[in-house]
């Protein structure tokens, strides 16, 4: 691809060619909302499915055991994928080839963009920079509701991709006067080697790396990637293992575990709970999930509730109405979450941010516009206490 057509290319947003249909899963309506009707979605091995050839943009795994038969066990993700020779695994983008595993994104990425920061949503971090954002196909989960299911349930190969190699990424991102490159869209998790070795070259560049993820990854990688963070927004999908097997094909335990190894590494994070209609809908989750997170990781980390909107398999569920959204937005503020944000709703005041201090506007957010006035570097520009985050 020459020069131009890859700029443009670059900046055009999301593309891709699939021609997957979606399997829609049939629903009872016991409550006027739908169910699945599946209790445990979780991926499988496509048996026999590698390509002959490993191609161009193909890297050995650096997670992974080797054993009998020249089978290989991934060590990335606690799905932990067994691949014979000649398999792919459950997130489509490694390959058993010979007795090895190989990812089969690195350097090829299908979504390429530049976003505000507070897209991701960060919006402790950086407010009002942009972030130079990747993404390849693949994902380990099987959500239900997917809002990028075009490239997150694809194989490399069934999507439109631009070669970008991670030194390419990083002078796009120079170019682009981003101060920050995202790992996002899909699930940056499945396309670890190609995110950590531009990651390497990113912060020597003095950029910040962005982990925009699931937080289903293992702790030995997590910890190599906490090396080169600058923040990660993480989704707590529910607080609940089995609506974590029936709405995304994971468990809640992993997740978990991610949240204190980027606590205990002095990563900022910040978490997204997406709320689903008739799976993620209810007041004592809502508890329970903040006293997890007092407990575990104290008050101060951003806590996002996302608006639901009709997509993929659940495309036939109605949109979260506001006033659950603001019901959680309030219960999390009286349970002792600090900083607590809504998505997706313009115009509600839940998109700003107050001084846990004093309540006062610090932060006034209309789209993407920002207006942060009420701060006075890292503190409260009234009272004076700091507030938790990455200002500048
Ligand atoms: S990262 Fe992919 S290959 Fe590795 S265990 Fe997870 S789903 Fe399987």
């Amino acid at each position: 691809m020459d020069k131009m057509n890859r700029r443009r290319f670059l900046y055009s947003g999301v593309l891709f060619c699939c021609s997957a249909i979606p399997d829609l899963v049939s629903y009872p309506f016991s409550d006027g909302y739908a169910r699945a009707s599946v209790s445990d979605i979780r991926g499988e091995v496509f048996k026999g499915d590698a390509p002959e050839q490993i191609w161009k943009w193909s890297c050995e795994a650096r997670y992974y055991t080797k054993i009998l038969d020249d089978k290989t066990v991934c060590q990335l993700c606690p799905n932990k994928c067994v691949l014979s020779p000649g398999d792919r695994s459950i997130c489509r983008v490694r390959v058993n080839s010979k007795g090895k595993l190989y990812s089969l994104v690195y350097g090829n990425p299908c979504a390429v963009n530049v976003d505000p920061i507070e897209k991701k949503p960060l919006f402790h971090y950086k407010p009002g920079t942009s972030a130079f954002s990747i993404a390849t196909t693949g994902c380990n989960f099987r959500c239900l509701n997917c809002q990028n299911w075009e490239i997150s349930q694809a194989k490399p190969h069934e999507v439109r991709y631009v070669e970008l190699f991670p030194k390419q990424v990083v002078q796009e991102a120079l170019s682009s006067r981003s101060l920050s490159i995202a790992y996002t869209y899909s699930e940056a998790t499945v396309f670890y080697e190609y995110m950590m070795d531009t990651a390497r070259l990113a912060k020597e560049s003095g950029l910040s790396n962005l982990w925009i993820s699931n937080g289903y990854i293992n702790p030995e990688p997590l910890q190599e990637l906490c090396e080169v963070l600058g923040a990660a927004n993480v989704n707590l999908k529910a607080f609940s293992d089995e609506i974590y097997k029936k709405l995304n094909g994971g468990l809640l335990e992993p997740v978990l575990n991610t949240f204190k190894i980027l606590h205990d590494h002095n990563v900022h994070f910040e978490m997204t709970n997406l709320v689903v209609p008739g799976y993620v809908d209810n007041d004592d989750m809502v508890k329970r999930m903040c006293g997890w997170i007092l407990a575990n990781l104290g008050p101060d980390y951003p806590l996002h509730f996302s608006r639901f909107t009709p997509k993929y398999k659940l495309d036939r569920l109605p949109p979260t109405p506001v006033s659950t959204i603001t019901r959680f937005r309030n219960l999390a503020m009286k349970e002792g979450i600090h900083y607590v944000y809504v998505g997706n709703i313009p115009d509600h005041e839940g998109n700003h941010t107050f001084c846990h201090g004093c309540g006062k506007l610090l932060i006034e957010r209309k789209g993407f516009f920002i207006n942060k006035d009420g701060l006075d570097g890292e503190h409260c520009r009234y009272c004076k206490i700091r507030i938790p985050g990455v200002w500048i």
